[in-house]
């Protein structure tokens, strides 16, 4: 007879957890199943499937109620939500609503989360840049943060592997301070961005205008062809999930992927509380997870777990794994966990228009957004009064519009004669933030979610080096600008607050030595070393670029040296 205890372990018995199915939960899913584990994948909210999911991915706009807009009454009830550019009618059932999930804001932060199979993968913006070594060495050279334990020569090959499956379009532009990738067809820029590169190539031989890379499927591959996506359609309608899979998101493209293997078990519904820890065995041996439907804790064991919940939650499951070895939380001997988080300050913009190459005007959709000026500042020497630097998005578009003006057979001869104006110009700025002790993470000490799980603590803010990058960044752009003949140019302090760009890093960073570090150079806790961070949480430092490429590659990377310890008895 069966003994029940024994095959109910069993059955929860796996050789790789994953915790997290978004962007950098779903490549290591990918990576452990083509490599033979059996791999469980646990994922807080519900399960989205590729194209059956995605309720308003062939909507026209008349279909929405409010066209799009959210209603006020929404606005009230989620501002955090709702501050996100990319939340509307369209796409809101892909937000965490604020109210179902709240945390403590010591200081303004917005947290933006997609709760679901695919995490904000399906959200995502899917601007790629790889990481050169100006940024890996940055905080070695300033002595900000503390050293990586890996330079771009460590993970170049991983760049490659990723970009490859997921594909992304760019040119090869041969720039030290934006390697180049393994592309497809990069979107071209229109007359107007070409005619401000032209300029910037002649005026400032440092500084670059390109094609802004991004994963979306310009011309697929085989490869793509394989994971049953398609060319992208250039609809730019990509927060509402794509049908054709022209872009990248864990749910077209990594989890069918895995799923395909027979070695994927996926759990959604499935809160991780906290990481196991075995202290007779000095490991981590599973994974107590509560099942949202029944509210039932449900243990799962395995031999490596990788934590791939997004950067801030992936702080809260370690803080909340606490044992007798690791009363502060998993890994955290030295009392960093949690602390040295960073961010992206995208607090500035400038807009102006431009008179010229006024025989052309703009068609079409362009998925990448337009432009990317890759960092200028700080790249070779330091020449600023502020540390690191900034990329900028830029874009310009010449639009049709009618004058509304009138009633009668006025406005009827105004909607029948479309106006083209000058070019819109525009841009924002993407800075590197300094990581410090004092923007941290921790657990509220009375404060819990619907699930028991106490409420994260969040003080992250601002300071004096992203107010003196933000007057440098208007000073140069306006500069920029005006030699390219832009006119009525405006700049404008953005009120973004900390957490908006949605490029959250740090608090379990990678490093060389374990009094300042969790991780090692192989993502790895340095004190439980079957436990591995892939996502932003391991970032040391923040660089400018946009950071998800980095994570699906620090995954891939990780978890090829995780399966090759494995198989060495080493974990
Ligand atoms: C509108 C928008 C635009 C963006 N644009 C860009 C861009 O252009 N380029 C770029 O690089 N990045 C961009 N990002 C950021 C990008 O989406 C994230 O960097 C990326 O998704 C992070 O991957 P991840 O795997 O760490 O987290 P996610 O993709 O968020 O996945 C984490 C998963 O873990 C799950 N989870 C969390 N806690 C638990 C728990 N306790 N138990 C079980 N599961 C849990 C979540 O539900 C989620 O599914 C953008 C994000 C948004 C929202």
């Amino acid at each position: 007879m069966a003994n029940i205890a024994i095959d109910s372990i069993k059955e929860r018995t796996f050789d790789a957890i994953v915790i997290g199915s978004g962007i950098s939960g779903g490549w290591a899913a990918k990576e452990f199943t083509e490599k033979g584990l059996k791999t469980l994948v646990l994922e807080r909210g519900r399960n989205v499937e590729h194209i059956k999911d995605y309720p308003t991915t062939n909507k026209f706009p008349y279909e929405f109620e409010h066209r799009n807009e959210m209603p006020f009454k929404d606005k009230e009830a989620n501002p955090i939500a709702n501050r996100c550019y990319a939340y509307g009618e369209d796409s809101q059932h892909f937000f965490v609503k604020d109210n179902e999930h709240p945390y403590v804001q010591e200081k303004p932060f917005d947290w933006i989360r997609g709760y679901q199979v695919g995490g904000k993968s399906l959200l995502w913006a899917r601007q790629t840049q790889r990481w050169s070594d100006f940024d890996f060495e940055g905080p070695a050279r300033d002595g900000f943060s503390v050293d990586w334990p890996i330079r771009y020569k460590d993970i170049a090959p991983w760049y490659t592997y990723v970009e490859r499956f997921s594909g992304i379009a760019g040119n090869k532009d041969g720039l030290a301070e934006l390697p180049d990738g393994d592309f497809l067809p990069a979107f071209p820029l229109n007359a107007a961005e070409n005619h401000f590169r032209e300029v910037i190539k002649g005026k400032y031989p440092n500084r670059h205008v390109i094609s802004a890379r991004c994963a979306h499927l310009s011309k697929p591959n085989q490869i793509h062809f394989d994971q049953g996506r398609g060319q992208c359609q250039n609809r730019i309608l990509c927060q509402r999930g794509c049908p054709f899979g022209g872009y990248f998101s864990s749910n077209a493209s990594t989890l069918p992927w895995a799923q395909k293997t027979g070695k994927l078990t996926l759990r959604p519904l499935s809160v991780v509380h906290s990481i196991i820890y075995d202290s007779k065995k000095g490991k981590a041996v599973g994974v107590k997870v509560i099942d949202t439907t029944t509210k039932e804790e449900i243990d799962f064991y395995a031999d490596v777990i990788f934590v791939n919940a997004s950067a801030i939650n992936t702080n809260l499951i370690l803080l909340n794994s606490v044992s007798d070895r690791f009363p502060n939380g998993l890994g955290n001997d030295n009392g960093l966990l949690g602390k040295y988080m960073a961010f992206h300050n995208y607090s500035a913009a400038i807009t102006a228009e431009f008179e010229g190459q006024l025989q052309y005007k703009t068609d079409g959709r362009n998925p990448a957004s337009g432009g990317y000026i890759p960092r200028f500042r700080n790249v070779y020497k330091q020449e600023t009064d502020f540390l690191r630097g900034y990329a900028a998005a830029f874009s310009a578009r010449r639009k049709e519009w009618n004058d509304t003006n009138g009633v009668g057979e006025d406005l009827k001869k105004h909607l029948i004669k479309k106006e083209l104006g000058p070019w819109k110009i525009g841009s924002h700025m993407m800075g590197e933030t300094i990581p410090k002790e004092n923007n941290q993470v921790k657990l509220d000490s009375s404060l819990k979610d619907s699930w028991g799980i106490p409420q994260l603590s969040i003080s992250i803010d601002y300071d004096e080096n992203d107010h003196k990058m933000r007057a440098d960044y208007f000073e140069q752009m306006k500069d920029m600008f005006e030699s390219a003949g832009f006119i009525n140019i405006e700049t404008r302090i953005v009120d973004r607050r900390p957490g908006n760009d949605i490029h959250e890093m740090g608090g379990v960073r990678m490093g060389k030595d374990s009094n300042t570090s969790l991780l090692n150079e192989w993502n790895q806790l340095h004190s439980c070393k079957n436990v591995f961070v892939t996502d932003g949480a391991c970032m040391t430092s923040t660089g400018t670029q946009n950071p998800s490429l980095t994570y699906m590659a620090l995954t891939a990377r990780a978890c090829d040296y995780a399966v090759a310890q494995l198989k060495k008895g080493n974990l």
